[in-house]
């Protein structure tokens, strides 16, 4: 077992902690605050071959495993969530998921424009009565012979307002659950694709866009079914468990950006004549949460090197969102605790963790989805 990093991992990790450093992290309060996602980072990205790192070179990608992808996200979370969002719904809920099941023309069309950032992408599952049972989906794709036409409505889509291509899943028949999916790759200029920001102010990812998408009569060509006519929701399931994994990157950089903040908090405030961090009760804090982070980390790398082995990763991946979904949120609590009133204000960025957190237990499927999926793994279906 080798758990040394390899020389061009290590060369990404570094670009990426780079650019995280420099150039998100000093933007990342003002983005929160304004609620306006900084879209200059989005070139920047493409600059440094991180926008769609995994993505194979001949489609504009930069060929990077997964174990690379997965030290980005955590860079990225470490500093900003809504950054790190972005780039895991951009890569790899929509670039990625067109390479597993586009067509070669649709290739072609789409993966260079999203690997340069000229185009932006988000991916339309969740419904205001299809979360966590997305089968149970109302969304129709009606067959009109040589076109689809699409009607209904997507919440809380991220990227969503300013996105140029969606994928976007509907149903051909809502009583055959998930066996009437599909999955459409449409231009979101298509008259009929509408879009507004959700109501009301998130809690957190407050610089990332969250659409609501109605689709009023939308009509796409045959051609632009990603997967078989039915095949939708293995499309959005495949997506999803690729997703999972820079989801479970950014909670370990979330959960590590909580024991930087700590460890220096810690060293420099002074109460009772002495450190801070010279107190016991605190000390075991920190040593918890680096053993969290630690234990975090490897669910994760682990996650991502059985995807660079070709291997199962469905109960890993889920594993390692639910532990360092978990584990983040822990992290981010106590990270505000120990900072005192300084704790509860934005002019520390643990109060921003803290808010952020909650939305990646949540979204690409709760905690409570985590261990449905990782259960039914385990006791398999009944004979
Ligand atoms: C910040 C953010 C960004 C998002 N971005 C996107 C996006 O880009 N695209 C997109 O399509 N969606 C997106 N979503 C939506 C997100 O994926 C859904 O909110 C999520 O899947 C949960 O669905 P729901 O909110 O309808 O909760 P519900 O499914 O209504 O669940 C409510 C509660 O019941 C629990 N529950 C449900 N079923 C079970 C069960 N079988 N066993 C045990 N407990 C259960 C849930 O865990 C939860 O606690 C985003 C959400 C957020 C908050």
């Amino acid at each position: 077992m080798d758990f040394a990093l390899t020389p061009e991992q290590q060369r990404i990790q570094a670009r990426a902690r780079r650019f995280a450093q420099e150039e998100v992290a000093p933007v990342a309060r003002q983005a929160d605050e304004s609620g306006v996602f900084p879209a200059h980072l989005v070139p920047r990205l493409a600059e440094l071959g991180l926008l769609a790192g995994p993505l194979e070179q001949r489609y504009g990608g930069s060929g990077m495993d997964f174990v690379s992808y997965a030290l980005l996200c955590e860079e990225l979370g470490r500093v900003d969530s809504s950054v790190r969002g972005f780039l895991t719904v951009h890569a790899s809920l929509v670039a990625l998921c067109i390479q597993e099941w586009g067509t070669e023309e649709q290739k072609q069309r789409y993966l260079p424009l999203l690997a340069r950032g000229e185009w932006i992408g988000c991916y339309a599952l969740t419904e205001a009565q299809a979360g966590s049972d997305a089968a149970s989906m109302q969304t129709l794709a009606k067959d009109e012979g040589d076109h689809f036409l699409l009607s209904g409505e997507k919440i809380w889509i991220t990227n969503g307002l300013s996105a140029r291509l969606a994928i976007v899943f509907a149903t051909q028949a809502p009583e055959k659950r998930h066996k009437g999916i599909c999955a459409f790759l449409v231009e979101t200029d298509t008259p009929g694709f509408v879009r507004h920001p959700m109501p009301g102010k998130e809690l957190g990812h407050r610089a990332s866009e969250h659409a609501r998408i109605t689709l009023e009569g939308c009509r796409v060509p045959k051609s632009a079914l990603l997967g078989e006519p039915g095949e939708g929701f293995k499309v959005a399931m495949s997506a999803l468990d690729r997703g999972r994994l820079g989801v479970a990157a950014g909670a370990v950089g979330i959960a590590q950006g909580c024991l930087d903040a700590c460890i220096v908090y810690a060293r420099e405030r002074r109460q009772f004549g002495q450190r801070i961090g010279d107190f016991q009760m605190l000390q075991a804090t920190l040593a918890d949460m680096a053993a969290s982070v630690d234990a975090a980390r490897l669910l994760t790398y682990r996650a991502a090197w059985l995807k660079d082995q070709g291997l199962p990763t469905t109960r890993a991946t889920s594993i390692a969102k639910l532990f360092a979904t978990e584990a983040a949120m822990k992290a981010a609590s106590e990270a505000v605790l120990l900072h005192g009133n300084r704790g509860y204000s934005n002019e520390y960025p643990v109060e921003r963790f803290y808010r952020d957190i909650k939305g990646l237990q949540i979204y690409e499927g709760t905690s409570h989805i985590q261990r449905v999926i990782i259960a039914r793994d385990l006791l398999g279906k009944e004979k």
